[in-house]
């Protein structure tokens, strides 16, 4: 017998019309002997219909889905849909009110805590809580994410690739629904330790997304967001189509197809990029190089592209530890 979640909350998810409250985590510690930690939610209900399920604040130093998701709260009224929403604005609200990736209450990264545990630090029990109770509601799944304090990205919507071909198969058609410029897939073997993964694991269509990066909020990532979410709706049969059809260009359908496409850097120091975000390269190419500042002497020590490819993915900091990743690539879904 799975162990039940010790977190509980004041909304109830069977109840039509609009709720906005709270899921309250138990954390008991010196200056609050019975205190809470409080993660918002948000349930948009009205009459039989499919459950989306939006999710933000993952990792809490990437804004853009922070932002559109509290907006939608306080504009997405019951009468626009049919069925219902659940949002989860900060997912990982110790980590978004520190503008941190990871947790400063137990430096647990949420995205790497699924399926979570119920007797586990506070973002097992958050992962857990999101896994068990939450996936089982959903018929669609949205972690939006960007990349972060530390990366820049070409921001696109993506989903992982799965096992159940059915399941990709749904997960696909949401994500060409959801009607970014650029669609992704992550073909590398689904880690089950990521939200969208765990979430097909439970049967669940899963989207995710990076949406900008290096710790800012991007305009356009919102814009983006905001467009594709009202897509989802529509695609889910949630909401009406809109009468005035989006004239926006078809996706560019790309995918990561494993681990060669990414550049790790080769020593520590200041790394120089060569390329920039959107430029196609070769493999071989030179991607940038190391310097040594405390040992201006030394030459530079550079680093290749091992496969060829569109740069999606680039370090926002210059100073690089080994094995930092310093750029990644995808490629047309249609290559082989
Ligand atoms: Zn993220």
């Amino acid at each position: 017998m799975p162990k039940p979640t010790r977190i509980w909350t004041d909304v109830d998810y069977d109840k039509p019309g609009k709720q906005v409250g709270w899921l309250y985590l138990h954390h008991s510690v010196t200056r609050s002997a019975y205190g809470n930690i409080m993660i918002p939610i948000a349930v948009v209900s009205n009459g039989r219909g499919p459950t989306a399920f939006f999710m933000a604040g993952n990792h809490g130093d990437e804004y853009e889905g922070q932002i559109a998701l509290c907006r939608l709260i306080r504009e997405l009224e019951p009468g626009a849909i049919q069925g219902r929403v659940i949002i989860l604005p900060a997912a990982n609200l110790p980590a978004a009110l520190d503008s941190a990736r990871v947790s400063p209450i137990d430096q647990g990264n949420l995205n790497r805590s699924f399926p979570g545990d119920p007797d586990g630090n506070v973002t097992q029990q958050i992962a857990h809580y999101i896994d068990s109770v939450l996936f089982p509601l959903a018929d669609h799944f949205h972690d939006l994410h960007s990349g972060g304090s530390s990366l820049d990205y070409l921001p696109f919507a993506s989903m992982h690739q799965s096992d159940d071909d059915a399941l990709n198969a749904k997960s696909l058609a949401a994500l060409l629904a959801f009607g970014a410029p650029l669609s992704l897939v992550w073909m590398m073997s689904s880690d089950r330790r990521y939200g969208p993964p765990a979430a097909m694991v439970r049967g669940v269509p899963a989207l995710g997304g990076e949406f900008g990066g290096g710790g800012a909020v991007s305009r356009a990532g919102v814009a983006m967001i905001e467009r594709g979410l009202r897509n989802t709706l529509v695609h889910l049969g949630m909401a009406p189509p809109p009468e005035v059809q989006d004239q926006a260009p078809p996706a560019r359908l790309i995918k990561v197809p494993g681990r060669s496409y990414f550049v790790y850097a080769p020593e520590p120091g200041l790394f120089e990029p060569l390329v920039e975000l959107g430029e196609e390269v070769e493999s071989g190419q030179l991607a940038g190089q190391v310097h040594f500042v405390d040992n201006p002497a030394r030459p530079a020590v550079p680093c290749h592209f091992r496969a060829a490819g569109i740069v999606i993915c680039k370090r926002h900091f210059g100073r690089v530890e080994r094995g930092d990743c310093v750029f990644h690539l995808a490629i047309d879904h249609a290559a082989a």
